[in-house]
């Protein structure tokens, strides 16, 4: 395959503030980061380093968002990559994957200055998943590049790395990256409660010309187990409806036809994945 391993750039950076809810995990991840910055503390008190975090949740509840705002927090550089960006036919393809993502992370740090490097993986499961006697050796070495990497971080290192990675299925992992010394710290991420999907809709609408008749309360009250993704579809799609009505301002009734507009295409999307 000609696919070369991908990392992307976060586009601006981003800070805990412009995510909505969530207020627990940001906590939580902020005490975990602590770790990264007090380094020199955690030497001298031979407190082992923090390697890896894992943030577990539901699809589109911000979990990158808030790997993106822990490496500002940090003064990190921040490389992304998807777990099924490793998935290869052939063999050793994914492990040097993991390999030059790593090196990649060093090497930027190097060149921007900075003292420490956040890698996030998005779906861990699809390289991390449990191993089955043999069955899929080309997870198998991918998944142990990755526990190499993990276990070759040292409070000492210059930069110092971070791992951090997302999964809506921890069940799945493989016990290796459960234990001390790699994924040490778990936050959860959840679906918003309603104070959270309002603060969602809020950070999304910031930027919209909102009628004051909105009651962004009502669509919050409204919006039971939608997650921030699909919070931000609301807001979007509430655009589209006033552009098309030709309405310079975002009205209610806007809001409320791209709440059941999400909710419908969510229904339908399940449907097809039947
Ligand atoms: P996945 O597991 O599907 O990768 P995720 O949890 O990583 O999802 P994000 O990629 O962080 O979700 O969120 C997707 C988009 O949804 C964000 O770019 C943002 O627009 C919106 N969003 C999700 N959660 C929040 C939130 N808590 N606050 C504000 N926006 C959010």
């Amino acid at each position: 395959s000609e696919r070369k391993a991908r990392t992307r750039k976060a586009p601006a950076y981003l800070t805990f503030d412009d995510i909505g809810g969530q207020q627990r995990a940001k906590i939580e991840l902020k005490e975990a980061l602590d770790f990264l910055i007090k380094h020199e503390e955690i030497r001298k008190l031979g407190i082992r380093p923090l390697k890896g975090i894992l943030l577990e949740g539901p699809p589109g509840t911000g979990k990158t968002l808030l790997a993106k705002a822990a490496a500002h927090y940090t003064n990190s550089v921040f490389i992304a990559a998807s777990g099924s960006e490793f998935v290869e036919m052939y063999v050793g393809v994914g492990a040097s994957r993991v390999r030059e993502l790593f090196k990649e992370a060093r090497s930027r740090a190097a060149k921007e200055n900075k003292e420490s490097a956040i890698v996030f993986i998005d779906e861990i499961d699809v390289i991390g998943g449990k191993r089955d006697g043999g069955q899929h050796r080309e997870y198998d070495q991918t998944l142990n590049q990755l526990l190499t990497e993990m276990d070759g971080i040292h409070t000492t290192d210059s930069p110092r790395i971070l791992l951090m990675a997302a999964t809506n299925r921890k069940e799945m992992l493989d016990s290796a990256l459960l234990r001390p010394g790699r994924f040490d710290r778990h936050i959860e991420v959840d679906l918003p409660d309603k104070k959270g999907r309002l603060h969602i809709l809020n950070i999304h609408g910031k930027n919209k010309p909102l009628s004051e008749q909105v009651n962004l309360e009502m669509i919050a009250e409204e919006t039971f187990q939608f997650s921030g993704a699909q919070l931000e579809s609301v807001m979007n799609e509430a655009a589209i409806y006033a552009m098309r009505e030709e309405s310079p301002l975002i009205e209610q009734k806007h809001l409320s036809q791209a709440v059941d507009k999400v909710m419908i295409g969510e229904r339908t999307d399940r449907e097809s994945t039947k």
